[in-house]
């Protein structure tokens, strides 16, 4: 809250004003030279006024809230009133009336910094606030189709701007579907790189343990035998090196067996 005392009197004339604006009997004291500078509707019904000799002292607001336009000459006088939840909706209700854009981007501003909601679209929508209509337009597509059904807030947008929330709920589906399309493929490959290292390695264990039946791997002492002979450190030992071979070859194999903290990536 800003310091109360600091806010302007309007319904205490100073020396300077030269005009009231009269809600419900209550008069406002304003200046013309001040509202003209702010709103070209007011400066234009001021100018329209110029050839009465009297000029134009009075204008009645009878449709207006007094708390309202109080508020709106709040905002446009120099101790301008900051913007809030309390404010917002008038202010832009009458700023778009009286054309007063710097308080209108000001409330815009306001609105683009709380959280989003789809009464906030049907806002920008109303007074037409691009940035606004544009950072809601982003929210209102990630809505279901049961909570825009079910939304009173839809019913108040126009059908072009409904139609242009489906039309990018759709694309984002199709972005979704794609990308889903795409990991399913990358799995199917990496599936088949799988099945394929998993046959590569059965080889190699099967080649492994035929190093035992093959008689060319013995020592030229035992090359004749019918069955390997255990205890001769000489065929031993070169079985040694062919299964270091072969295991060699199969290191490669590895990396399909990450360690559990590898594993997604
Ligand atoms: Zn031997």
């Amino acid at each position: 809250m800003t310091d109360a005392s600091a806010l302007r009197d309007f319904t205490q004339p100073d020396e300077l004003s030269d005009l009231t604006l009269v809600i419900g009997g209550t008069p406002l004291h304003v200046h013309k030279q001040y509202l003209a500078e702010w709103s070209p509707v007011w400066r234009q019904m001021f100018l329209e006024e110029c050839s009465n000799p009297q000029g134009l002292r009075e204008i009645l607001m009878p449709d207006k809230n007094l708390q309202e336009v109080t508020e709106l000459l709040h905002c446009i006088y120099s101790t301008q009133k900051p913007i809030s939840d309390s404010n917002v909706k008038f202010l832009l209700q009458l700023s778009d009336e009286f054309q007063i854009n710097r308080v209108k981007e000001r409330c815009e501003q306001f609105l683009i910094t709380q959280e989003r909601s789809l009464g906030m679209l049907v806002l920008a929508e109303k007074y037409n606030l691009r940035s606004l209509y544009k950072h809601c337009m982003e929210y209102a597509k990630t809505k279901t189709l049961e909570e825009l059904d079910s939304s009173p807030e839809c019913k108040k947008l126009s059908s072009k701007t409904l139609l242009q929330i489906y039309h990018d709920k759709i694309e984002m589906f199709r972005d979704y579907s794609n990308d889903l399309t795409q990991r399913d493929r990358r799995t199917m490959l990496d599936c088949e790189t799988l099945k394929m290292e998993k046959a590569n390695m059965l080889r190699s264990l099967q080649g492994i343990q035929k190093l035992w039946d093959t008689p060319s791997k013995r020592c030229f002492r035992h090359i004749a035998d019918g069955a390997f002979n255990y205890s001769c450190a000489d065929c031993n030992e070169k079985i040694y090196f062919e299964v270091r071979k072969l295991c060699g070859e199969g290191q490669h194999l590895r990396r399909y067996f990450p360690k559990s903290s590898e594993k997604k990536s």
